[in-house]
């Protein structure tokens, strides 16, 4: 299991999100938007996955899974 910060997510707290996997991550990632910040969930919602802003964020969001060592 590996374990970011909000932050690292691109988020704007510091809360710990958990997952076995990257796709794991960001739906537990997802649902902590949707309850701590609704309006970053919605924008974040709203934009097609081929963004180029979706597209970097992904990038960014697989490096840091990589670089971020298993906790179990
Ligand atoms: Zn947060």
């Amino acid at each position: 299991m590996k374990t970011i910060t909000c932050r690292q997510m691109g988020g704007m707290c510091d809360e710990p999100i958990s997952g076995n996997t990257p796709d794991e991550l960001m739906g537990v990632g997802m649902k902590h938007l949707e309850v701590a910040h609704p309006d970053m969930a919605a924008s974040v919602k709203a934009m097609p996955k081929d963004d180029p802003k979706m597209v970097e964020w992904g990038t960014q969001f697989q490096k840091t899974w990589d670089e971020t060592p298993d906790s179990m």
